[in-house]
């Protein structure tokens, strides 16, 4: 079975590709081949992060591997948060205040349109490829839900009227950035394979 590292050590993003590749493929964490560096997310693009992390496995242990790198882009604040989306109100991983962060910004704005982007970096066979996944929506004015995680609570994704916080796991897996990134890739190896 053909091995490939997932630059991450986030079990449940993990599983969830796992699951979504099949059993041809065998996805290794970052853990799984002895790696326990930070990996610094220092580029500017979604792009350049992702490459980021599939270039440190890839120059460091010359192996089969991708890196992701994920976030919102709201129109009205110029694609704020974007790249900063994990920390946008300074703390690394505070939901909760990176949502009143946004909530606030936009108070009293009418442009309330956004979506989520996802950039995968593959470096397969000494070569990079990139998978990119966007779902479009908006931001609601008020939480609602209390399932997923990040902004779920705030996005209502369109042709939907409720957010991805009030949606099953599968029903957000159907349609979200994340997965139609992860679709486009497993495509490619599929056919590679
Ligand atoms: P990551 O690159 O997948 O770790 O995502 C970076 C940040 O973007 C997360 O910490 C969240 O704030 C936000 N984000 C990414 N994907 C989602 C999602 O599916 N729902 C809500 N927030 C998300």
């Amino acid at each position: 079975m053909e091995q490939l590292v997932f630059a991450t050590n986030n079990t449940h993003k993990l599983e969830e590709v796992q699951a979504m590749a099949g059993n041809k493929i065998k996805l290794l964490s970052l853990n799984d081949i002895g790696c326990y560096d930070d990996i610094a997310e220092t580029g500017s693009t979604f792009n350049e992060n992702a490459s980021l992390k599939s270039h440190y496995i890839y120059d460091r242990y010359k192996l089969n591997c991708f890196g992701d790198d994920s976030g919102l882009e709201i129109n009205a604040l110029g694609n704020q948060p974007g790249i900063y989306s994990a920390r946008y109100a300074g703390t690394h991983g505070n939901h909760e205040a990176n949502i009143d962060k946004v909530l606030k910004k936009l108070h009293g704005l009418t442009d309330r349109s956004a979506r989520f982007r996802t950039v995968i970096s593959l470096m397969w066979n000494g070569a990079e490829y990139f998978f990119e996944g966007v779902v479009e929506g908006s931001i609601r004015k008020e939480r609602s839900g209390t399932a997923g995680f990040g902004y779920d609570p705030i996005f209502q994704p369109d042709g939907y009227d409720i957010t991805f916080a009030e949606m099953s796991m599968d029903e957000k897996n159907r349609i979200s950035h994340r997965s139609r990134a992860v679709d486009l890739l497993v495509a490619f190896l599929k056919n590679d394979l």
